[in-house]
């Protein structure tokens, strides 16, 4: 009887326990998408940036929840938001951050108007709808939502409202490091870059941008004797600049894995094709990775550059008339650096590899970013961001280097660990011109609502009080 009566008793209360829990998604969604297309529609194009109306925005639903919020600003018109949700202080804060600006538009290649975010087909078109204002609404979404659920947490939750990724860090992530340290201070940060990838409909796997290389620079300065263009010279600094630069452009430069990129190639050949999986696997067998690194080198360069510190010569300097041979030439490399590379130890190499005494190495000392060890994929944080992706979408989660260069790489100097999420899109869309950056950027509506969850998920998972 008394069984009975406990079971009756389960059976009234354990809904009503998971209802609380539970959060009325299709309210949800319905919600996210209309802050979704009201973000997507106030232009924050960068430059100028004007982020500070989308701040605004977010300023006005925050407190309209009860939620207060500091505004923070190197220049009035392009304002950092930073909200907090209180914790126990058990364990330290958890920083949930998205971009408010955009890139430029060419509004004219448009075939809806840029920020319009009009809803076409199942998809949502606008500039930012995939970089970064689905980021900016998640992370949003889910400050209305621990508010309302007041679910107990550990860790005190951070949303930050970040200026300037896109074109100047001085007025958002250096301002905010530099001088608003301690209001934005965390053990771990979720921002952008990652996402999960679909192929043919299907979503295949999830990325989560764990590390990032570095950009570095240098020139290659050399100084020869003028002359007359009739009267050719082998000392020509052209001739040496072009020769310099040929041989540092087919240089390989050592392969080095490093945590993130051995899981990255093991575990994407789990959800590649045999062949794509077999030159994965490849990479680890010294018999077989020369010629698959040729491969990549031809094929794939993204992935290429994954593997060694990159050098790409992208500007060329010589010369003034046709009949005068110019007394200097100078070309500019953009040098990605792996996170631990020594880079003075680095240009050694490259002297040695040019093997040309005319030919100098002028490292390029501007735009430093801090180096930063990777973060840590053996973590509870990393177990918890694979359990929302597979939760969410039904697939694994795959670390990853990024070989270009994001706001993370402040924070990680600071000692945070940072996980680059990002919502879900078609592998096809980008060469089709629908990708991040592009004319016609979109996302797809079901994209918006999946990363909504996908945030609940992960942000609960890893604030969430464990003495619940
Ligand atoms: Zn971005």
């Amino acid at each position: 009887m008394r069984d009975r009566l406990l079971l009756f008793l389960a059976g009234i209360l354990l809904p009503v326990l998971t209802f609380a829990q539970t959060p009325d998604w299709p309210r949800i969604n319905e919600e996210a998408m209309r802050h979704f297309q009201a973000l997507v529609r106030i232009d924050s194009t960068d430059p100028p940036g004007n982020e500070t109306k989308v701040v605004e925005y977010v300023k006005q639903v925050l407190e309209s929840e009860g939620i207060p919020v500091t505004l923070v600003a190197k220049d009035p018109a392009r304002a950092n938001l930073i909200a907090r949700l209180k914790g126990n202080g058990s364990q330290k804060p958890l920083l949930i951050m998205g971009h408010s600006d955009t890139v430029r538009v060419d509004a004219s290649k448009w075939t809806f108007p840029p920020f319009s975010a009009t809803r076409q087909g199942g998809y949502v078109y606008g500039r930012g709808t995939l970089d970064d204002k689905s980021d900016l609404m998640a992370a949003l979404m889910t400050m209305l939502m621990l508010k309302r659920s007041n679910i107990p947490l550990d860790r005190d939750v951070i949303f930050v409202s970040e200026a300037g990724e896109e074109a100047s860090t001085g007025p958002g992530i250096e301002y905010l490091v530099n001088e608003h340290w301690p209001e934005i201070e965390a053990e771990i940060c979720l921002a952008e870059s990652g996402g999960v990838r679909r192929r043919g409909g299907q979503a295949i796997y999830a990325t989560v941008e764990t590390t990032e290389k570095q950009p570095r620079g240098a020139r290659l300065v050399v100084k020869g004797p003028a002359g007359h263009g009739s009267r050719p010279l082998r000392t020509s600094a052209v001739v040496h600049l072009a020769r310099a630069v040929e041989k540092i452009a087919m240089w390989e430069p050592p392969t080095r894995f490093n945590d993130t990129t051995r899981d990255y190639f093991e575990k994407l050949a789990n959800v590649s094709d045999p062949a794509e999986a077999a030159r994965y696997k490849g990479l680890f067998d010294p018999q077989k990775a020369p010629a698959i690194r040729e491969y990549f080198a031809v094929n794939e360069p993204g992935t290429y550059s994954l593997l060694h510190t990159s050098i790409s010569p992208n500007i060329m300097q010589a010369g003034y008339q046709v009949n005068v041979i110019p007394s200097e030439a100078e070309a500019t490399l953009d040098i990605r650096a792996l996170p631990d590379e020594n880079i003075s130890a680095f240009y050694e190499t490259m002297r040695k590899v040019i093997d040309d005494p005319a030919v100098e190495i002028v490292p390029d000392t501007r735009n430093q970013r801090p180096g930063a060890a990777p973060s840590r994929i053996d973590s509870a944080v990393f177990r918890s961001i694979e359990a929302a992706y597979k939760k969410v979408y039904g697939v694994v989660t795959v670390p990853y280097m990024s070989t270009g260069a994001t706001d993370m790489a402040f924070l990680r100097a600071k000692g945070v660990q940072c996980y680059g999420v990002g919502a879900m899109t078609d592998e096809e869309d980008a060469a089709k011109g629908f990708g991040a950056h592009s004319d016609q950027e979109r996302i797809l509506e079901e994209a918006v609502y999946k990363h909504v969850q996908f945030f609940w998920d992960a942000v609960t998972a890893i604030a969430g009080s464990t003495k619940r």
